[in-house]
């Protein structure tokens, strides 16, 4: 695959070229101040795909739940691009597949693996499907990506240590997350429900925030699990 050259900015509205290389303390979270600085004319998102209503997950089925981000997703001002790295790679129904011997830079820069449950090493094939989710989102001109965690593609703020069936989850990236972040993407977890809940109201000014929603690293889950974080 072609490496191109890059550097760190926001990709919406521009016409940065994206590409694979370059270091792993990318910025990518934005703020609720960066959220309210987003355009609404549309506002383009590109979202995992099994989140936004395809049947594209392992098993065949979608991970779709009721929620703000469906509401989000349904709003006349809001251009949503979908898109699944492991189906476009592999086809669905397929294997589990995690990330062995690091997190989803390494696997950018060849110095980590990712293998399906059975063994089978699909990282060249995951690798190639995300250079083409930065393409498609370069093409897009999105805003914001917003993609399901713990999915060693899509994972943006945990992911599997090795084979899943272990059960060593880490805060890292996935291969597809760590190429959006390193071309400038902003990047929200579905389990981000503060940041989606001020993504809503910036685009529905009539969407009062839960004062409740938590984003992923506040929950009590995420601190139980990762305690010096
Ligand atoms: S998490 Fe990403 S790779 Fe996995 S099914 Fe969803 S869109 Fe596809």
């Amino acid at each position: 695959m072609e490496v191109v050259s890059w550097s760190i900015g926001r990709l919406g509205g521009c016409a940065k070229l994206p590409g694979v290389s370059g270091p792993r303390a990318v910025d990518f979270r934005p703020t609720s101040e960066d959220i309210a600085a987003l355009p609404v004319d549309p506002l383009r998102l590109l979202v995992s795909a099994c989140i936004a209503g395809v049947a594209c997950a392992n098993d065949g089925d979608s991970r779709t739940q009721p929620g703000t981000l469906v509401e989000l997703l349904s709003l006349a001002t809001v251009e949503v691009t979908r898109y699944c790295p492991e189906h476009e790679a592999f086809g669905s129904p397929r294997e589990l597949c995690d990330i062995v011997g690091g997190d989803g830079f390494d696997v950018l820069d060849g110095l980590a693996r990712v293998l399906t449950a059975s063994g089978v090493d699909w990282t060249a094939g995951l690798v190639d499907s995300a250079a083409r989710m930065v393409e498609l989102a370069r093409r897009s001109r999105v805003d914001v990506a917003i993609l399901m965690d713990t999915s060693a593609a899509c994972g943006s703020q945990v992911i599997y240590d090795g084979d899943r069936s272990l059960g060593r989850r880490v805060p890292g990236q996935g291969v597809c997350a760590a190429a959006l972040a390193r071309a400038g993407v902003w990047i929200i977890s579905h389990r981000d429900f503060r940041s989606l809940e001020v993504l809503r109201s910036r685009v529905d000014p009539s969407h009062e925030p839960d004062p409740d929603a938590l984003d992923y690293p506040e929950t009590e889950w995420y601190r139980r699990l990762f305690p010096s974080r």
